[in-house]
């Protein structure tokens, strides 16, 4: 058989973690819902009560991963002046599937992490003004920080349990998986109307409320209940 030549140096893919595992995780799309708590969609200005999720993406290698007890290193991104947190459930998916339906969608789920959905909110804010696209608010260097990944066979289907994300100390943002308003079956289910979901796929599942900017020094602390909770520090 004969092997790919490459112009330049081929680069690893971008890999997460397994909790307990010596195994990685490679990462192929990172997909992210938008507004997935209504208090939280209440303080981007509008409700989202109802109407079917929304999605962006990240580039894959925006995924910075941090094993407990580290503290990632996040560099303050260029460009900004306003580096907000968003602390989400992150799925990781194990399957291949278009059209998975909500009650089936669970057997896709390789399973789950803590993440952070860092975001360039000015940038963000400005591109939605001028009805341009999104991405560079989203996807950049060390965009999406992420824990290691637990499997679902160990978790079983994470559908409550406590979200919350302090900074410096101070409870910044807090929730319940429960009070999503799709939950992560329905959730991929309308994901996988767009796009066929792939194994390495990550799915950032949306922020409580809470979101707030971030300065360099701050110490961000995510957790959620029975996952490897996510520190990092703004340098
Ligand atoms: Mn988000």
């Amino acid at each position: 058989m004969p092997t790919t030549t490459y112009a330049l140096p081929p680069w690893d893919p971008p890999s997460v973690p397994i909790a307990g595992s010596d195994e990685r995780f490679p990462v192929r799309h990172v997909f992210c819902v938008g507004r997935n708590y209504a208090e939280h969609a209440k303080e981007m200005g509008g409700d989202a009560t109802k109407e079917p999720p929304f999605f962006f993406t990240k580039a894959a290698d925006s995924i910075v991963p941090v094993v407990a007890p580290d503290v990632g290193r996040i560099p303050y991104p260029k460009a900004t002046a306003n580096f907000h947190h968003e602390l989400e459930l992150v799925v990781a998916i194990g399957r291949s599937a278009w059209e998975v339906s909500p009650e089936r969608a669970n057997e896709l789920v390789f399973g789950y992490a803590v993440g952070l959905d860092m975001t360039r909110r000015d940038l963000q804010n400005d591109m939605r003004e001028k009805k341009r696209p999104w991405d560079i608010g989203k996807s950049f260097a060390s965009a999406a920080p992420i824990a290691p990944i637990h499997r679902i066979a160990q978790t079983g289907p994470l559908a409550r349990g406590a979200i919350t994300l302090d900074v410096n100390g101070a409870r910044r943002q807090t929730g319940d998986l429960s009070q999503m308003i799709w939950d992560v079956p329905h959730t991929l289910a309308f994901l996988s109307k767009y796009y066929e979901l792939l194994p390495g796929d990550l799915v950032f599942t949306g922020t409580p409320a809470g979101v707030a900017a971030v300065v360099k020094g701050d110490r961000l602390e995510g957790r959620i209940d029975g996952l490897t909770p996510l520190a990092i520090e703004i340098v």
